[in-house]
């Protein structure tokens, strides 16, 4: 399975366009590993994960063409995971697609925002599932996709988390979410897998706790490094995962503070690397 990660930066992206801080200045100068676009994910050339504004560039710079696409996982609504307009670029007629029609899964808030964009298939080549409940694995074209509970502003994005197998692999899409709920751990506890790949929501990669739940009254629903490392070692803790398991740390946030090299520095105490755009991993 190759999983390339094109999008690694958090909803205002890196450098942020309208702050002159020294970070955002340093991210600029230093440009490659520091440019940080907002959320998408390729699984080998055909299945894609969330859909935000930055597609277009995400195919561009990476010299990409999505025309064998047939799949979108979307992990939940929110503006940088899911940017509807840009699916009116499927509605050419001159277009020559391998795949004729792009499905999307989600939630019901994630099919709520696509659902006019996707009434007329003929027209726009695209189609809809929607995921009523977590826990509920389907297989879609060679793929087992299993959605997960996640613990991110549940009440108005339907967030989930997704596990990916195909030809004896395993990936596990992450984000957004804080530490993550017990339901899921519950659910992973049970299986007999071994995940060959964590992405993980590393927004704010400074906190040194598990979350930020209660503080100010007010759920973040996303992690920093040592609550990932704490998701890590949970992992290994319940034998789905191993000191072989690659985990990937991505979604970082302008509070992130730091460049790449510097996160990456970090990581490297808790074997854990740093995502960048573009970057592609084999497993
Ligand atoms: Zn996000
Ligand atoms: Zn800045
Ligand atoms: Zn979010």
């Amino acid at each position: 399975m190759r999983i390339q990660f094109l999008g690694t930066g958090a909803s205002e992206a890196l450098p942020v366009m309208y702050c002159d801080c020294e970070l955002c200045q340093k991210c600029r100068e230093l440009g490659g590993k520091n440019i940080r676009t907002r959320q998408q994910t390729l699984i080998n050339d055909d299945l894609l994960i969330d859909f935000p504004a930055d597609t277009v560039m995400h195919t561009t710079v990476h010299g990409l063409c999505f025309s064998k696409v047939h799949t979108c996982l979307v992990t939940h609504a929110h503006e940088d995971h899911l940017c509807p307009t840009e699916l009116f670029s499927r509605s050419g007629s001159t277009l020559k697609m391998v795949e004729p029609t792009l499905t999307f899964y989600g939630s019901e808030k994630v099919i709520e925002q696509i659902k006019n964009i996707t009434e007329k298939p003929e027209k726009t080549r695209m189609a809809r599932v929607q995921i009523d409940e977590p826990f509920q694995p389907f297989t879609v074209r060679g793929y087992k996709v299993t959605p997960l509970a996640a613990d991110h502003a549940n009440a108005y994005c339907g967030p989930l988390l997704y596990l990916i197998e195909k030809d004896g692999k395993a990936y596990l899409h992450g984000l957004d979410t804080a530490y993550f709920p017990e339901s899921t751990w519950e659910y992973l506890s049970k299986l007999d897998i071994h995940l060959d790949a964590v992405a993980l929501d590393c927004t704010f990669f400074n906190w040194d706790h598990l979350d930020k739940h209660g503080v100010d009254g007010c759920s973040y629903g996303h992690m920093g490094m040592f609550c990932c490392s704490q998701v890590k070692e949970r992992l290994i803790e319940i034998g789905v995962a191993d000191e072989k398991t690659h985990v990937i740390l991505t979604h970082l946030a302008h509070t992130a503070a730091s460049t790449h090299d510097e996160m990456q520095k970090r990581a490297d105490e808790y074997g854990m690397t740093v995502a960048y755009d573009g970057m592609v991993l084999e497993i």
